[in-house]
C-alpha cells in the first residue's frame, strides 16, 4: 500500500475508533443515567411515601382534639349560654389541654365567629373576644363540619396549621373548636429526612420545608388577584411570598420531573445538597389539600453515569486496541505466510533449476564419459598400435641380427661336430682324459648357444612397457651380447663407462635393450669398413636423471640426416638394409618413459646419441 493511502487508511481507522469510543461512552452514559434515574425514582417514591405518612400521622394526632371538644359539656354549655364563670373554667381547661398537647393554641368560636374561650386567655394578646369569622377554616367548618388550613396568625404572626371542627348537637351548629398546630411540631416528623422535601398548600405556597429558607415561598408566581385575596383573608399575614424559583427541566414518567433548584440565601450547613439538579416527585397529602414534594439529588447518578461512561469508553478503547493488535497480528501472519509461500516458490524454482542443471550435467557427464571412454579406447588402440610398431621395429632388428646370429651358431655347431667325432676316436683309443676334455668343451659350447638363443628369445618377446628399475649395466650387456657376433667380426673396440656402475633407470628393460641394440647397430653400420672401429658407451647421473651416450667413430651425421633423424622411414641405407624406423621407434620408447633421445656429431668426429632417462627411485622410496 502506498504511504499516502496508508496514512488515509490510518486516519479513517482512528476516526472510526474515536467515533466508536465516543458512541459507546454516550450510550453507556445514557443507559446508566436512565437506570440511575429509574432507581432514583423508586428511592424518591419510597421517601415520598415515608415523609407523607409520617406527616399524616403527625397531623392526625392533633386533629381529634378539636373533634373531642364537641363532646365536652362545658364547652357546649358555654356556647349555648355564655357565662363568665363557665368561660373561665373552659379557658383553664383549654389551657391545660394546649400545654399537654404542645400545640400553639386551642380555642372555641361561637356561631358568629367570636372567640368565646381560648387556651391563651391569660396573655394580653389573647384571642378572647376576637372576631375570626373571616378566617377560612371557620367558614369551612361551618360548611363542611371541619376545616383545615394553613395560615399565619393575625395576632402574633405565628404560622400554623389550623384544624377546625364544628361543635353542635341536635339543635344545630353552636360554634367551632380550633387547634393551631405549630410548624415545628409538624416538622418533627421530618427530623430524619435524607433529601430535601417540602409541602405546599393548595395555593402553591411552601408551608413546610426541610430547608428553612424555602418556607413561605411559592412554587408558581402568584397573580395579583390571588395576592389580593390573600391580603383579605390574611392567610399568610401579608408575607412577601416570593417564588422559590424551581426550574422544570424535563418531565419524566410517573409524574416525576427533572428540576433545577436555585441557590437560596447563604448556604447553610445541611446534611444534603439543596441546590442543583434534582429529581422532583410530588404527591397529594391525604386528608389535606396539600402536596408533598421530595427532591432526590441527581449528581450522584450523573457522577455514576459519567464514571460508567468513562469505563465503557476505556473498555471500547481497549477493545479497539485489541482489535488493532489482532488485525496487526493477522496481517503479520498473512505477511509471514506470503513470505513463506514466496520462499517455497523460490525454493521450488531453485530445485527445478537444480534438477534441470543436474539433468544437463548428467547428460554432459554421460557425454563426457562417452568421450573419455572413446578417448581411452582410442588411446588403447593407439597404444596397441604403438606396441605393435615397437614390436615390428624389434622384429626388424632381429631380422638384421639373424645373419650374425646364424653365423654365430654355425661356428659352434661345426666345432661340436669336430669335437664329438674326436671324442669318439679318443674313447675308442682308450684316451679317456682327452675325450673328457672334448666333452667339457662341447658342454661349454652348448651353454653358450643356449645363452644366445635364450637372449634372443627374451629380446623377441613382447614386453608390457611398464616401467621399473632397470640396471643400466645389464641392459647394455644384453644388447651387446646380441650384437657380439657383429662386433667381433668388425673388430670393434668397445669401451663402457658407468658412473656409478650400479646406475638404474626407471623404464622397461626389454625396450631399453631394443633402443640400445638400435643405437649400437647404427654405430656398427656407420663404422663398417673402418680399420679401427671404436664404440664408447658412457652413462652418468644428473640430478634425478640419467644421461647415457653412445658414441662411434664413423663419418658422423650428414646435415640432411640431422634434420630428419627421428622421422619414420628416413634412411640413408640401401634398400633392404634399413627401413628408417629404428630411431623413430627408439625416440618413441624413450619419450614413453618420460625421457628423450637426441643425436649430434661429436667434435672429435663420429656421431653421438644421447639418451635422457629418469633415474629409478631408491628401493625404499618406490
Ligand atoms: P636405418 O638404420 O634403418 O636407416 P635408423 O632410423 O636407424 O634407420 O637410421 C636413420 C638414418 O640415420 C640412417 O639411415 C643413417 O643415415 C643415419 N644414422 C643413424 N645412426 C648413424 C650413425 N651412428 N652415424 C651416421 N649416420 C647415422
Amino acid at each position: 500500500m502506498p504511504p499516502r493511502q496508508k496514512l488515509l487508511h490510518l486516519c479513517v481507522l482512528l476516526l472510526a475508533f474515536a467515533g466508536l469510543i465516543a458512541g459507546t461512552s454516550l450510550l453507556a452514559y445514557r443507559l446508566s443515567l436512565a437506570m440511575g434515574l429509574a432507581e432514583l425514582q423508586v428511592t424518591g417514591r419510597h421517601r415520598l411515601d415515608l415523609y407523607a405518612s409520617s406527616l399524616e400521622r403527625e397531623i392526625d394526632k392533633y386533629a381529634y382534639f378539636s373533634t373531642t371538644l364537641g363532646l365536652e359539656r362545658d364547652v357546649l354549655q358555654l356556647l349555648v349560654s355564655p357565662q363568665p364563670a363557665l368561660a373561665d373554667q373552659v379557658n383553664r381547661y383549654l389551657e391545660q389541654l394546649n400545654e399537654r398537647a404542645g400545640t400553639l393554641a386551642i380555642y372555641v368560636l361561637d356561631a358568629r365567629g367570636l372567640v368565646v374561650a381560648s387556651s391563651n386567655w391569660r396573655r394580653p394578646d389573647s384571642y378572647l373576644g376576637e372576631d375570626l369569622s373571616f378566617r377560612p377554616y371557620f367558614r369551612q367548618a361551618l360548611e363542611t363540619g371541619s376545616g383545615r388550613i394553613f395560615g399565619i396568625g393575625t395576632t402574633r404572626g405565628e404560622p400554623g396549621y389550623y384544624l377546625a371542627s364544628a361543635l353542635g348537637g341536635a339543635q344545630g351548629t353552636l360554634g367551632v373548636a380550633v387547634v393551631k398546630v405549630g410548624l415545628q411540631q409538624l416538622e418533627q416528623s421530618w427530623a430524619t429526612v435524607e433529601a430535601p422535601a417540602l409541602v405546599a398548600d393548595e395555593n402553591g405556597v411552601v408551608i413546610l420545608a426541610s430547608v428553612p429558607d424555602w418556607k413561605f415561598t411559592t412554587l408558581q408566581p402568584l397573580d395579583p388577584a390571588t395576592r389580593l385575596a390573600f391580603d383579605q383573608t390574611q392567610q399568610y399575614n401579608r408575607r412577601a411570598l416570593a417564588p422559590l424559583g424551581v426550574v422544570e427541566l424535563e418531565r419524566l414518567e410517573h409524574g416525576a420531573r427533572l428540576v433545577r433548584l436555585p441557590r437560596v440565601g447563604p448556604e447553610r450547613v445541611s446534611m444534603f445538597p439543596v441546590a442543583g439538579k434534582f429529581l422532583a416527585q410530588t404527591q397529594a397529602l391525604p386528608g389535606t389539600p396539600w402536596n408533598i414534594t421530595v427532591f432526590s439529588q441527581q449528581e450522584e447518578v450523573r457522577g455514576m453515569a459519567a464514571s460508567r461512561a468513562t469505563l465503557a469508553g476505556v473498555g471500547a478503547a481497549f477493545l479497539c486496541i485489541l482489535a488493532l493488535m489482532l488485525n496487526e497480528r493477522r496481517r503479520h501472519l498473512k505477511d509471514r505466510l506470503a513470505a513463506r509461500e514466496a520462499l517455497q516458490q523460490a525454493h521450488d524454482e531453485l530445485e527445478r533449476k537444480v534438477a534441470e542443471r543436474t539433468a544437463d550435467l548428467s547428460a554432459a557427464n554421460l557425454q563426457l564419459q562417452a568421450e573419455v571412454a572413446e578417448r581411452t579406447r582410442a588411446e588403447r588402440t593407439l597404444r596397441a598400435a604403438q606396441d605393435e610398431l615397437v614390436q615390428a621395429g624389434k622384429l626388424a632388428v632381429i631380422g638384421q641380427l639373424a645373419t650374425g646370429i646364424a653365423h654365430e651358431l654355425n661356428q659352434p655347431l661345426a666345432a661340436l661336430r669336430t669335437l664329438s667325432g674326436n671324442a669318439r676316436k679318443f674313447l675308442a683309443r682308450g684316451d679317456q682324459p682327452t675325450a673328457d676334455g672334448n666333452l667339457a668343451r662341447i658342454a661349454e659350447l652348448v651353454d653358450r648357444m643356449g645363452r644366445l638363443t635364450g637372449q634372443l628369445k627374451s629380446f623377441a618377446r613382447k614386453s608390457s612397457g611398464r616401467p621399473q628399475a632397470v640396471p643400466l649395466r645389464r641392459a647394455i650387456d644384453n644388447a651387446l651380447f646380441l650384437l657380439e657376433p657383429r662386433c667381433q667380426r668388425a673388430g670393434v673396440v668397445i669401451d663402457i663407462e658407468l658412473a656409478p656402475p650400479e646406475l638404474q633407470a626407471w623404464c622397461d628393460a626389454n625396450r631399453l635393450e631394443q633402443v640400445l641394440v638400435n643405437l649400437v647397430g647404427n654405430a656398427l653400420d656407420a663404422m663398417a669398413g673402418q680399420p679401427t672401429p671404436r664404440l664408447d658407451i658412457s652413462a652418468g647421473q644428473r640430478g634425478e636423471r640419467i644421461e647415457l651416450q653412445v658414441r662411434d667413430r664413423g663419418p658422423g651425421l650428414a646435415d640432411e640426416a640431422r634434420s630428419h633423424l627421428f622421422e619414420p622411414f628416413f634412411t640413408t641405407k640401401e634398400a633392404g638394409s634399413g627401413l628408417g624406423l629404428g630411431l623413430a621407434i627408439s625416440a618413441g620408447i624413450v619419450a614413453d618413459f618420460g625421457g628423450s633421445l637426441s643425436g649430434d656429431n661429436h667434435p672429435e668426429g663420429g656421431a653421438v646419441f644421447t639418451l635422457d632417462l629418469p633415474i629409478a627411485p631408491e628401493p625404499g622410496h618406490e
